[in-house]
């Protein structure tokens, strides 16, 4: 067989399809029989549609959603669960990346959390350099830093054009959620 040569990709832009994109990879990569794992790390941006989608998939496409368990009180925010969240995705991914269990793993925000000092860009820089040969590593999110870009082999700039947003539609199940 070929040997495989692990890409790391990103998805960043202002326009909307950044995180779409990288499930559509990973559903791509699902149907090769590629084992497919997906980390968020913001919290609640995944939506039921692709929630749904994935329980359907089974175990090789797994989306994992980080802060679980954690109990919220009333003295803490939600940048404070945010940052919980993040970090706990952080050490998982770190885990998961080294584990070599994976063909494909989506970083879904990674960028969002670095722009927020959430997470540390050396860090996220740190793992890009361990990364298994045979990995797929796709990271999402606007305003990716340029040390990401260096180390990536492909780089997508999503653009907006038009939005619905602008013109007050709503967001549109199967779009949106
Ligand atoms: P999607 O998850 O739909 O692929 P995305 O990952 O590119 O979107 P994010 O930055 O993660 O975009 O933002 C998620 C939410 O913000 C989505 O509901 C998306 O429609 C909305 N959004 C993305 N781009 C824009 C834009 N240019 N104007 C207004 N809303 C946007
Ligand atoms: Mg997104």
């Amino acid at each position: 067989m070929e040997k495989r040569e692990g890409l790391i990709i990103v998805h960043t832009g202002n326009g909307k399809g950044k995180t779409t994109a990288s499930l559509g990879l990973g559903l791509r990569a699902w149907g090769q029989g590629f084992k497919v794992l997906i980390l968020q790390f913001i919290k609640g941006n995944w939506k039921y549609g692709e929630l749904k989608a994935a329980e359907a998939l089974g175990p090789n496409f797994v989306m994992r959603q980080m802060g679980e368990g954690f109990v919220r009180n009333a003295n803490e925010d939600a940048m404070a669960e945010h940052c919980h969240a993040a970090e706990e995705a952080l050490t998982m991914a770190r885990k998961e990346i080294l584990a070599k269990q994976w063909d494909m793993i989506i970083l879904d925000e990674i960028n969002y959390a670095i722009k927020f000092g959430v997470i540390s860009l050396a860090a996220v820089l740190e793992l890009l350099d361990a990364k298994p040969t045979e990995l797929h590593l796709v990271l999402t999110g606007r305003d990716v830093r340029p040390e990401i870009i260096d180390k990536a082999d492909l780089v997508t700039e999503m653009k907006e054009i038009k939005h619905p947003y602008k013109k007050g539609i709503k967001a549109q199940k199967g779009i949106e959620f």
